[in-house]
């Protein structure tokens, strides 16, 4: 290297290649790499504190979201300790009772009425407070603890809605986020048995599924999303348009919902291209008999645009964070 920044340029190109999609058996697969820089004598002495500079700094390139490189800096780490203990302290959060969810409402905008609620997951941890998904959903997929926070923000989901029906509040739905790892071979099972076990009738019940899940548009897949359909619990597909998948999956799969990302309703205004593609979205619901959800509306001016354009279903701050 001629200058430590030279390293990026490498990482930077072995990241476009690693990212993209590779044909397995028949599998579509794309893998989201993260790399971490340690340059010597910068950073490290010695070999092995060279290596876990770089492995520190790896660590900070998949929480700041994955494919990404992040250069080692001193002040890391710190976090690479907070990382640890929230490791041990993530694995014993479900038996400690830790976990709550936060429902954020799902609002019909020609009647204005609440149609449903999404169930988001937080972590009330002892000493750091309110600890956001984005800092400890991704840990728990990496501990192979997500079945079990999984399973538990399911089951809460589904026995809260009962009990607000008890006392007398009408929520239509509740939909509850779906991590690909925790959808597996036992997941129907454990969604029947929930349903059974608290009463709630399936078609309350809405799974979002994201795109990562029908990617690989195996038979195993199709069947399960039928098993889940015969249930009769309904699926949603989230953050729609920001994966990798081909369209063709809206047609195969028995899905009866798309919720629009956030990414493409926070510009619409600033670009013309993000407003049309919005506008496409729509129109493709619709030919498609999908309900349509847009999330993420902050504004007036978005909420405006959605409603003008068809969008039933809105989610967002402007009504509740
Ligand atoms: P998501 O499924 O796309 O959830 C929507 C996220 O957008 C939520 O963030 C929500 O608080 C946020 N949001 C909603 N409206 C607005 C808005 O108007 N403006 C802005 N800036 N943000 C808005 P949150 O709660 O931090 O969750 C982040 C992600 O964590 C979720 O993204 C979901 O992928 C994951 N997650 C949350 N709960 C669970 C869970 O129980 N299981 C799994 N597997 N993942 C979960
Ligand atoms: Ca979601
Ligand atoms: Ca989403």
């Amino acid at each position: 290297l001629d200058q430590p920044e030279s390293a990026g340029v490498v990482a930077r190109r072995l990241l476009d290649e690693l990212t993209r999609p590779m044909t397995i058996e028949g599998h579509e697969l794309v893998v989201t790499p993260s790399i971490g820089i340690a340059v010597a004598p910068n950073d490290a002495e010695t070999v092995e504190e060279l290596l876990k500079a770089a492995d520190t700094a790896m660590y900070h390139a998949k929480s700041s979201g994955k494919n990404n490189f992040v250069q080692y800096t001193s002040d890391m780490d710190e976090a690479g300790v907070e990382r640890l203990t929230l490791e041990t302290d993530l694995r014993k959060a479900v038996e400690r009772d830790e976990l709550v969810l936060h429902y954020q409402p799902q609002v019909d905008t020609l009647t204005g009425s609440v149609v449903g609620a999404e169930a988001l997951m937080r972590w009330q941890h002892p000493e750091h407070g309110l600890v956001p998904p984005f800092k400890f959903i991704p840990l728990a997929e990496e501990l192979g603890l997500i079945g079990e926070l999984g399973e538990w923000g399911l089951e809460t989901a589904c026995r809260q809605l009962v009990v607000l029906q008890a006392e007398g509040l009408e929520l239509p739905k509740v939909s509850v986020n779906v991590s690909a790892l925790q959808f597996n071979r036992t997941f129907i099972t454990r969604v029947s048995e929930v349903l059974r076990q608290t009463g709630l009738r399936p078609r309350r019940l809405e799974l979002e599924l994201t795109e990562g899940i029908m990617m690989d548009g195996a038979e195993s897949t199709i069947n399960a999303l039928e098993g889940l359909k015969d249930l009769g619990v309904q699926l949603s597909i989230d953050d729609f348009g920001t994966g990798y998948s081909s369209l063709s999956y809206l047609s195969r799969f028995p899905l009866d919902e798309l919720k629009i990302d956030r990414s493409f309703v926070i510009d619409f205004d600033k670009s013309e291209n993000d407003a049309s593609l919005i506008v496409a979205i729509i129109a493709m619901a619709k030919s498609m008999r999908l309900q349509l959800v847009a999330e993420g509306v902050e504004t007036h001016e978005q909420y405006q645009f959605l409603r003008h354009h068809g969008a039933s279903v809105i989610q967002g701050y402007l009504f509740s964070k």
